[in-house]
């Protein structure tokens, strides 16, 4: 008898011819996030698991596993033979803390003696005589016993399932270059968008010496963290002091922020373009601040017009951000009160429906090319 997990997939079977592209991928994935360990992914009878691991490492391998994108559940299971006696045997020795249950039996493998239905009826009935306090309940059970007979003579056993990220493997989906920032939002659009299988770089604008290292330092915590979800993770630190003081000097205080939002994805863009990547994802929200409404999004989306603008959180609600911010375990970092350069040389009365045309004539005051230009040299570039 083996102790193994049961991993299971979700939406790439929809893919049709190009499943076994996702499953190679997802696999792959699987291994990366689990190379610290000595453990086998396997296939076997049409399934996948991670067998042959140490006890010790059980929870450690689970937490890894319940945040690598395509996965959306798992199961510690045990190995059995097909054999009826041995299944029985096992079953027979479950002890169920719960107060309900049901048994659920898939043969894929026809020659088993016993049909499912069948087969179901009898385990029920030996866990009822060993677990006297419990109850079948086929709809509302607390827990549920998986009977999986495989065509490859193996009996997989299990009582749990546990809720694993879901998604699309990472990198099924391009890639793109996130604009973190110190905030709650920045982090879970990152999430989000590798939720749909797109990997990340990300960049970080700070403002030396107006802005801290602590507030830098904040944004490697973040980065350190998100790498639990996507992996490795490259973070191009633009130094954007001279822009700001620029615009500062010769432009109105009104359009501040207009005008710095318009640099970040002129700079982004370039990155993007001389590293093949392919989109540009922030964490703004509609509505939630002056440079968040429609007009502003649209006088920044026009700033370059080589590289979409993701928006993932766009529709969310405050409260939804960060519950997922909780879950992903960025909160804490994210509400230490560092300044990010967005505040620095904030006007008292930021415009919130700025006008192109004026745009425009507010950056004809600005010599931008050299302003990208000098960033773009000055970019450090960190692994995590
Ligand atoms: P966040 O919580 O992510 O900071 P926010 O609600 O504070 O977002 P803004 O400050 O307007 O909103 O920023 C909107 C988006 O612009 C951020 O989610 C992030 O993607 C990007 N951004 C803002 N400041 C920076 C920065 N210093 N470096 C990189 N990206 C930034
Ligand atoms: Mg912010």
């Amino acid at each position: 008898m083996n102790k193994v997990i049961v991993l299971r997939f979700g939406e790439l079977y929809l893919k049709g011819k190009n499943r076994s592209y996702f499953e190679k991928v997802l696999i792959n994935n699987i291994k990366k996030s689990l190379n610290e360990f000595n453990c086998h992914v396997i296939k076997s009878g049409g399934r996948y698991f991670v067998t042959q691991y140490d006890e010790f490492d059980e929870q450690q391998i689970i937490d890894k596993l319940t945040k690598v994108f395509g996965l959306v559940s798992l199961s510690r299971a045990v190995e059995v033979n097909s054999d009826v006696d041995e299944i029985k045997d096992y079953v027979s020795n479950l002890h169920l803390d719960n107060k309900s249950f049901r048994v659920s039996v898939t043969r894929a493998d026809k020659n088993f003696p016993i049909v499912s239905s069948e087969f179901e009826k009898i385990l029920g009935g030996i866990i009822l005589k060993n677990n006297p306090d419990i109850k079948v309940s086929l709809k509302d059970f607390d827990t549920e016993v998986v009977i999986d007979i495989r065509e490859n003579k193996n009996t997989y056993i299990s009582t749990e399932k546990i809720q694993c990220a879901g998604g699309m493997p990472l990198s099924t989906a391009g890639n793109g270059l996130l604009l973190l920032s110190g905030g709650i939002d920045s982090p879970v659009a990152a999430y989000m968008i590798a939720r749909r299988g797109m990997s990340l770089s990300a960049i970080h604008f700070y403002s030396f010496p107006y802005t801290s290292e602590l507030a830098k330092q904040k944004v490697f915590t973040l980065a350190k963290k998100l790498t639990e979800y996507l992996g490795n993770i490259k973070l191009y630190l633009c130094k954007f002091t001279h822009i700001q003081e620029e615009i500062h000097k010769h432009c109105s205080p009104e359009y501040m922020i207009t005008l710095m939002r318009r640099f970040m994805m002129k700079i982004s863009a370039r990155i993007c373009k001389q590293n093949g990547l392919k989109a540009i994802i922030t964490g703004e929200n509609l509505g939630q601040v002056a440079s968040q409404t429609v007009e502003s999004m649209t006088v920044t989306n026009f700033a370059q017009t080589e590289i979409p603008i993701f928006r993932p959180l766009i529709g969310f609600d405050k409260q939804n951000i960060i519950e997922i911010a909780n879950m992903i375990d960025t909160y804490n970092t994210s509400i230490l009160p560092y300044e990010d350069c967005c505040t620095v040389f904030l006007p008292k009365n930021p415009i919130i429906k700025p006008k192109m045309e004026k745009v425009l004539i507010e950056e004809k005051k600005l010599d931008i090319d050299n302003l990208i230009e000098e960033a773009i040299n000055g970019l450090e570039i960190l692994e995590f």
